[in-house]
């Protein structure tokens, strides 16, 4: 679709048409025209504010359009536009933060509590016979969006999903040693410490690091 942008200098359209480029197929249409119809000081000093486009960010400043589930101060909930199910929604903090591991402790409980009721409510009204929550940190971990959310996802059986991991093997040593690095890294929270006796002996163990 050709819309023409009024009154922005060159590089301004680029940088519009780089931005868009990066939503999803379907709503690209409905945001140029969106866009379009704005005034040139008001795409100006959206662009210079918003910086890299975050697509989650868009959705919280109702900037882009979401089917809209859920929202409170802090927690959104939408469908996800291509979803794994009928029911598939996304849920995540409305400040911007990629990982899980940035989200404040408020935010996260926060989180968690919607998320009971969201998964509770879907999964009755789809019919589900079961759901998965699924959260992925990092490009490694297959995460897309860098804006921390978690997917609910109803489950029927016949689905032809699967989340199954193949396994790993380790030696009692490599669990032991583990276990113990990661207890006394913990930074908060009840610590469930190995035996004394048992941490003595971990210690004699040579650090090697498993091959994941
Ligand atoms: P992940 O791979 O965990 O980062 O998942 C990102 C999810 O966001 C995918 O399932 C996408 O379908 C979904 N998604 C991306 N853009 C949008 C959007 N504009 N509205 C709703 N869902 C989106």
């Amino acid at each position: 679709m050709f819309v023409m942008f009024e009154g922005l200098t060159p590089e301004e359209v680029k940088a519009i048409e780089a931005e868009l480029a990066k939503l999803p197929p379907q709503q690209q249409d409905s945001a140029r025209q969106r866009l379009a119809s704005m005034r040139p000081e008001e795409l100006k000093a959206m662009f210079k504010k918003v910086g890299p486009v975050c697509v989650f960010c868009k959705i919280a400043a109702k900037e882009i359009p979401a089917r809209m589930i859920y929202e409170d101060a802090d927690v959104l909930a939408f469908l996800d536009i291509n979803p794994a199910n009928i029911g598939h929604i996304l849920v995540t903090p409305k400040r911007h933060t990629e990982f899980f591991t940035d989200l404040r402790d408020e935010e996260a409980k926060k989180i968690i509590v919607a998320m009971k009721n969201l998964a509770n409510t879907v999964v009755k009204v789809v019919g589900a016979e079961g759901f998965n929550i699924l959260q992925s940190n990092g490009k490694i971990a297959g995460q897309e969006v860098p804006h921390v959310h978690f997917h609910i996802i109803p489950r029927f059986s016949g689905d032809g999903h699967s989340f199954a991991w193949s396994h790993k093997k380790f030696s009692d040593e490599e669990f032991a040693k583990i276990q113990a690095e990661i207890v006394k890294n913990l930074t908060s929270g009840k610590k469930s410490a190995p035996k004394a006796k048992k941490k003595r002996e971990l210690e004699k163990i040579k650090p090697r690091i498993p091959k994941y």
